[in-house]
């Protein structure tokens, strides 16, 4: 599933497509939206953005598309002329400008909304503040996750809970814990408050990362000195996610592989060791 910093990347090359231009052509492929079409046609797309990995296309006749990619959905943007690349894909959204084509295939979760809705709407209005959102400060992320409502629950839960950070999903996970040096299992009240605002502070810095480089979290140099050493992008874009059984980058412990939740969770057992 992609996660933060992909759909940030979408949500920047749809806002390049789709921006302050007229929707010359709309189409959905599922039933229940079709209304919404004759509602969307000629008006102008005022912004799309991100926010965790959900997509908002908003328009000036006060509707914003609302979607979520979950594992299957898929953005493919064209310049208008270009013929419609070949896929079995089912289309769901369709937006034509006159420069631009953006199709979504496969995403099933997808809305329209008024303000009312957006504000109210039951997973957005859940999020937590994006990592990838700078008009945050790094003082608001930590005044959010030390709300106390967090303080229970162990960092392999929380890290995935869509309310704590917004953006995070597999990869990240395993990434931001081994760069903070914590344990899956470490109990977020269990943290000193240094470590709280340390957390915020890495889990930024990772997720930024991993949109600056394309989905690579390890550092520039690292990452450049295994490529030059002849390893695929597969085998040196992380610190620990996907790499048990092979040695740890920093200690050389082997890296243990769990899943939490159904769901794949890779550290070093020295670097991020379980607090007794
Ligand atoms: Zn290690």
């Amino acid at each position: 599933m992609p996660e933060g910093p992909e759909i940030y990347r979408v949500a920047q090359k749809l806002s390049k497509a789709l921006s302050n231009k007229k929707v010359l052509s709309i189409e959905f492929g599922l039933d229940r939206l079709k209304g919404w079409e004759e509602v969307l046609i000629n008006s102008m797309i005022t912004s799309v953005r991100s926010h965790g990995k959900a997509m908002l296309i908003s328009t000036d006749s006060g509707y914003t598309i609302y979607s979520h990619n979950q594992l299957y959905g898929r953005w493919d943007i064209r310049l208008s002329k270009t013929a419609e690349r070949k896929t079995n894909r089912s289309l769901r959204i369709l937006i034509e400008t006159s420069t631009h084509t953006a199709r979504l295939y496969s995403a099933s979760d997808i809305e329209v909304l008024d303000a009312i809705d957006l504000a109210s709407h039951p997973f957005l209005s859940k999020l937590g503040p994006d990592l990838l959102d700078f008009d945050i400060s790094e003082n608001g992320l930590v005044k959010h996750i030390t709300s106390g409502r967090f303080d229970r629950r162990a960092l392999q839960h929380l890290l995935l809970d869509q309310s704590f950070l917004a953006g995070i999903g597999n990869y990240l996970r395993s990434e931001i814990l081994f760069e903070a040096g914590l344990h899956p299992k470490t109990r977020f009240n269990n943290l000193e408050s240094k470590q709280k605002q340390e957390l915020a502070i890495i889990a930024r810095k990772i997720t930024k990362r991993a949109l600056d480089q394309n989905g690579i979290t390890i550092d520039y140099e690292i990452a450049e000195n295994l490529k030059n050493e002849g390893l695929t992008k597969r085998q040196y874009r992380h610190w620990v996610f996907t790499r048990d059984g092979e040695p740890c980058r920093r200690c050389g412990s082997t890296i243990i592989h769990t899943r939490v939740g159904g769901r794949r969770l890779d550290y070093c057992p020295s670097c991020q060791p379980e607090l007794t």
